[in-house]
């Protein structure tokens, strides 16, 4: 993303032209940003055993579903929605694998006729629930077992996974013990081990420290007479918000690397589950002006994108960039410290506070790194219909989502 000729391009393509065709809110996604993300992985794992699983919950439009399936890369997904949505998008099931702690028998019968490459299980009662639902169809379902290392990947707490009071894994203390338990079940064949310990992670330490804890397992399970043929280890390497620095997936799995082959485990398959990483700063939203008001503590910036269309900063109190499409011509008048806000009737609608922006209505702004989490989790509140979505492509832009209609939104509704 940069400017050329004083107007906001990604890649070849200025975002004020894609505004003007596909109105606003609208998000744009750059393709070679994403395969450049997902290549500083596949770098990391040359000349190894190893499967990148899209956590396509980060964002699941099927164009982009697409784009990564035709890349080699496999799928975690966390229901049987985006079961469907992967298959649609022509997924190769083999390369599935399904991870969450609330998985339904429905959903089970789902991905055991699919057939995924693995179920990573969270606790015994989903366990025994899955050997029944494979037994019931004539199945074996292939197991991994999410195991919680109890380290702190020092982030947002409602996106850190892997600490004790946490609802997801099995505590490390229980492993074994659920191991073998799992290895008892006729309905169930242990392929793994997984982990996830958070998301937005910057540092290093933390995964180093989980790895550890990891590696003790699989020795543990294997000494039990339980192979494991592959370690999973999760998603959740952050990006750069707002000057944050994350280390680059390759550099980060040369350490891991090093420590898996210094404990004699070079041979294992490796799976990893990134979503944020490979599509969070390929994405921008770009909204315009409607209003700025001027408040008696405050100014507010009122833009056409609202807490439906990006909900980080309403969820999280996330940080994201906000800057304008065209330099502005200097308008000392209009220049100032904004809240920029939404038109949803919540006070917790806002998309960025304090920024000095020099705005009026009609402007174009972009917010950054709206490529994970926000069309995913967008949302119809107010009535709102949600955002188009655009992938470019070098010169070319191709629309991926066409903008709700409010028929769209009442197209489930039965009146009285
Ligand atoms: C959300 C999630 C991921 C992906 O996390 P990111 O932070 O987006 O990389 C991976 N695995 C599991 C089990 C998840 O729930």
């Amino acid at each position: 993303m940069a400017y050329k000729n004083d107007s906001l391009h990604v890649e070849n393509v200025a975002l004020a032209g894609l505004a003007m065709q596909h109105q606003t809110p609208l998000f744009v996604y750059s393709k070679a940003a994403m395969l450049s993300a997902l290549a500083a992985y596949q770098r990391g794992f040359a000349g190894r055993k190893a499967l990148i699983c899209y956590a396509m919950k980060a964002n699941s439009s099927l164009a982009v579903l697409q784009l990564f399936a035709q890349n080699g890369c496999g799928f975690d997904i966390v229901s049987g929605g985006e079961l469907a949505r992967v298959l649609k998008a022509g997924a190769d099931p083999r390369k599935v694998i399904f991870s969450g702690v609330g998985k339904t028998k429905t959903e089970m019968r789902q991905a055991l006729d699919a057939g995924i490459a693995c179920f990573n299980v969270e606790s015994i009662p989903e366990l025994d629930v899955l050997n029944d639902v494979a037994l019931s169809v004539g199945k074996v379902a292939p197991i991994s077992l999410r195991v919680n290392p109890n380290v702190d990947p020092k982030t947002h707490p409602y996106i850190s996974t892997g600490l004790k009071g946490n609802k997801f894994g099995i505590a490390h203390e229980e492993a074994l013990v659920t191991y073998r338990h799992a290895a008892s079940l006729k309905g169930l064949r242990v392929v793994g081990i997984d982990c996830h310990i958070g998301s937005q992670i910057t540092e290093v330490t933390p995964y180093l420290d989980a790895m550890d804890r990891v590696l003790d397992l699989v020795a543990n399970v294997e000494a039990a007479g339980i192979p494991i043929h592959h370690i999973d280890f999760g998603g959740g390497l952050g990006i750069n918000y707002n000057g944050d620095t994350p280390p680059e997936a390759d550099a980060l799995w040369t350490q891991l690397l090093a420590k898996i082959d210094a404990r004699g485990f070079a041979s294992k398959q490796l799976m990893i589950e990134p979503g944020r990483s490979l599509v969070g700063n390929a994405g921008v939203c770009v909204t315009e002006v409607l209003y700025t008001k001027t408040g008696s503590d405050k100014n507010f910036c009122i833009v056409d994108a609202a807490m439906n269309d990006l909900p980080r900063p309403a969820m999280y109190q996330a940080f994201h960039g906000i800057v304008p499409c065209k330099p502005q011509p200097v308008r000392p008048a209009q220049e100032a410290i904004y809240d920029v806000v939404g038109p949803v009737c919540e006070s917790g609608d806002w998309l960025g506070k304090d920024r000095a922006l020099n705005v009026k209505s009609g402007d174009l702004l972009a917010v950054l790194s709206t490529g994970a989490y926000c069309m995913a989790m967008a949302s119809n509140y107010n009535t709102r219909g949600r955002a188009a979505e655009v992938l470019v492509d070098g010169d070319m832009a191709t629309l991926i989502r066409v903008r709700e209609t409010a028929e769209d939104q009442m197209k489930m509704e039965r009146m009285l």
